[in-house]
């Protein structure tokens, strides 16, 4: 046993073969799936996390046929051509010494393309098309086609398989009377439902023999009205148990839920008590099959704590393992300090998925691009300064540093950080955190120069002679000019978020993602950020004991907020159209909760001691005077880059990386991606 972390490093016996330690790598879907030109890249990329220790990869999904398609052309396995194009994956994971399953999923009428099928012919509110309603024969082919799938993966070189029977996808739709209203065998009282995943399970066992992995992703909170009971929950776990499972893996919530399940606002480990409530029920039945729990699991103290406390016997992590790929060696070496942690802000792994893009990773670039982005020795050491520690300039310089170029990094506050200390203030996103703490621990291990508390000025670093200057010194926010806002009661939301005193009632100009954030701050009282307090966030957001609620969803009782909000744009339209693809909708409804109003296509026509008077409309015929104490200014920013001339002047070679660069559009994605990207390049 190790001494550190000695739950989550404990091997697991499943009897015909070990797992290392009780890590799986959830399956995640990266684009590399579906093109066979991206094999080698998915194959380093598996490789790279089996090097770092992981007990079990789980590979994104594939289909086991056209119909189970997620759109037009995903990565399928039904062909024994396709299973030999697949030894590239296992054998460089086999090579590092890892073991890797592969994810089966159907995505019945959750899928983008016409071919889609389901139970019954009712179209997802998430879909976009209706599916075609399977026949008998048609239900006897899908399951066919699961196992086949199974085969090939054997085959294939793969130890195991997951089905995914969660998340609202073809088994959901068939386990649950809302999406199956079928009268034959495959439908009406639930043990006909089930049949379905548990006909897949058992045929697939048959296919593949005793000695191979199958875990089953089971459902077991579905969050919708309508959905599972906790019985039924039960009911089929026993019954996938004996059909020939090896594992059981913990599903939560449909796509469709509109509660959040994985966002960073979503507490750590915050659906590890339903795993435990399945896990107790199961062993008080004498069914010993080991459990994984999953959602929001980033860091080894709450996986340990998970395990210690009985809640699962394994734990999947997705996403921190594309934050950091060695999250298991580095805790198996008592080094959890040096994780990059991921910070569940789904801006490079899941909105790019859902945007038909590669995923990667915003605090970690290189995921997905293992083979493109290399950070290899410089052929030269040169004398680098990096001029501010914002995330753009941070990423540059230990890159820099860990290529073995002297790096001197100057930063006019007291710590690092830049943007990333106001973000990491607001309710819902203290794991901004932990990409600082992570930064000061690359700084120190890289050996870069600290000069902290230096504004850096041109003579100063001309007077330095340096190879190269970086400059990430960010953004200033812009001042919309609006009449009036020299008054007292005006504010940026830097001032804001540093503490200034705010009044009971506040208008905000400007609804991006930085008014959106500054009205979370402002409608929470101090110390009640609900993501540190998981009894709160659940009745915030609805979530009941599926026990006594069937779906395991109620109303929301939202806490009432501390202030009166009004958020403002002049685009006409909702505020928050450009809020991220998966987490925006949780933003417009948090603030909705607390009673914020959001007005679009206003003009400001001034503020006064009494508020902020705009007009609204085109015509700007209506006249509005929003009552306030404060006015916050949130109107966007505007690049940071006076010391870009005086040093091209002098010929010095000098570079500009992330707001310095581009304020427009500016996140901690791109700033990290090009501080990385051009330090791997000088
Ligand atoms: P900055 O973070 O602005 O850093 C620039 C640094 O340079 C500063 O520390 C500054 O002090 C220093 N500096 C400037 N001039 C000098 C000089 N002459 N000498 C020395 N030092 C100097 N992004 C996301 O991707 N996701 C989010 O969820 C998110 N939420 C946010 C929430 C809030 C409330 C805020 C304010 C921002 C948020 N952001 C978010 C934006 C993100 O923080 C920025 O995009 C990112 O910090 C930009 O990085 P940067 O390194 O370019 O600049
Ligand atoms: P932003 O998203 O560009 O929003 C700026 C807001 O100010 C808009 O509502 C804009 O809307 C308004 N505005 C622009 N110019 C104005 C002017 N002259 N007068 C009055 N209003 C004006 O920028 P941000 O909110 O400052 O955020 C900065 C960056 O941080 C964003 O690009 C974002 O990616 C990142 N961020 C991301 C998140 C996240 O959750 N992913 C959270 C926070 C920040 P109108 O022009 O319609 O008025
Ligand atoms: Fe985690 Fe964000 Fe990276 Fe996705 S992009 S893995 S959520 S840190």
């Amino acid at each position: 046993m190790s001494t550190h972390y000695p739950h989550l490093l404990a091997p697991l016996d499943l009897g015909f073969t070990t797992l290392a330690n009780r890590v799986i790598m959830g399956s995640m879907h990266t684009g590399l799936e579906d093109g066979r030109q991206h094999l080698p890249a998915l194959a380093a990329y598996f490789a790279e996390r089996a090097r770092g220790g992981v007990g079990l990869i789980v590979t994104g999904g594939f289909a086991p046929n056209i119909e189970g398609w997620a759109k037009p052309l995903a990565g399928t396995l039904a062909t024994s051509g396709a299973a030999r194009r697949h030894r590239a994956i296992t054998d460089a994971v086999h090579a590092e010494g890892g073991k890797i399953a592969l994810q089966i999923l159907h995505t019945g009428r959750n899928a983008y393309h016409p071919f889609c099928v389901a139970p019954s012919r009712i179209k997802s509110p998430i879909g976009v098309f209706t599916p075609r309603e399977l026949s008998a024969a048609g239900v006897e082919r899908q399951i066919s086609a699961f196992a086949r799938c199974a085969k090939l993966a054997r085959e294939a070189g793969y130890d195991g398989v997951e089905v995914m029977g969660s998340e609202g996808y073809l088994i959901n739709q068939f386990l649950a009377a809302r999406t199956n209203r079928r009268t034959d065998a495959w439908g009406g009282p639930y043990e006909h439902r089930m049949r379905f995943p548990v006909e897949i399970v058992s045929r697939m066992r048959e296919a593949v023999g005793p000695d191979f992995i199958i875990i089953y992703r089971l459902s077991m909170l579905d969050l919708v009205p309508d959905g599972g009971t906790w019985d039924e929950a039960v009911t089929l776990a026993q019954a996938v148990t004996h059909a020939g499972a090896t594992i059981l893996n913990t599903g939560i919530g449909w796509h469709e839920a509109r509660v959040p399940t994985i966002a960073t606002s979503v507490p750590r480990g915050a659906f590890a008590w339903v795993t435990k409530k399945m896990r107790e029920t199961l062993r008080a039945q004498g069914l010993q099959i080991p459990l994984v729990t999953s959602n929001r699991i980033n860091t080894p103290e709450v996986a340990e704590g998970l395990l210690a406390d009985g809640s699962a016997d394994l734990v999947s992590l997705a996403r921190p393992l594309l934050a950091d790929p060695f999250f298991v060696a580095k805790a198996r070496a008592g080094r959890p300090q040096d994780i990059n942690t991921c910070i569940a802000c789904n801006q490079a792994c899941l909105d790019h998925a859902f945007e038909n893009k590669l995923a990667s990773c915003l605090v970690n670039p290189r995921a997905g691009h293992e083979t493109t982005l290399l950070i290899t020795p410089a052929l030269r050491r040169k004398r680098c300064a990096v001029v501010g520690a914002g995330p753009a300039g941070l990423a540059a310089a230990t890159t820099l540093a860990e290529r073995g170029h002297e790096v001197h990094l100057f930063e006019a506050a007291a710590q690092i950080g830049g943007q990333f200390n106001l973000a990491r203030r607001i309710p819902g996103k203290e794991e901004f955190a932990e990409t600082l703490r992570y930064f000061t621990q690359r700084l120190q291990a890289t050996g870069v120069h600290m000069h902290l508390g230096v504004r850096a000025d041109a003579q100063a670093l001309l007077a330095q002679r340096f190879d190269e200057v970086l400059l990430a010194t960010g953004v200033l926010p812009r001042s919309p000019d609006i009449p009036g806002q020299d008054n007292a009661h005006v504010l940026s939301y830097v001032q804001v978020l540093q503490g200034a005193e705010v009044g009971p009632r506040v208008a905000i100009v400007g609804a991006g993602g930085i008014g959106f954030d500054v009205a979370e701050f402002l409608v929470t009282p101090p110390g009640h950020s609900a993501t540190l307090n998981l009894t709160q966030w659940l009745a915030e957001w609805g979530v009941a004991d599926p026990a006594q609620v069937r779906g395991g969803v109620v109303p929301p009782q939202p806490a009432p907020p501390a202030r009166q909000v009004t958020l403002l744009q002049r685009k006409s339209g909702k505020p928050g159209r450009g809020l991220g693809k998966t987490t925006g909708w949780i933003h417009r409804a948090a603030l909705q909760m607390k009673q914020v109003q959001m007005i679009g296509g206003v003009h400001y026509e001034r503020i006064t001691p009494q508020g902020l008077l705009v007009s609204i409309g085109e015509k700007r015929k209506e006249q509005r005077l929003i009552e306030c104490d404060t006015v916050v200014l949130c109107a966007g920013q505007e690049p940071l880059r006076e010391l870009q001339a005086p040093l091209q002047a002098a010929g010095v070679s000098v570079h500009l990386i992330g707001g310095a660069h581009e304020a427009a559009e500016l996140d901690a994605k791109r700033a990290i991606d090009q501080g990385t990207r051009l330090a791997a390049r000088l």
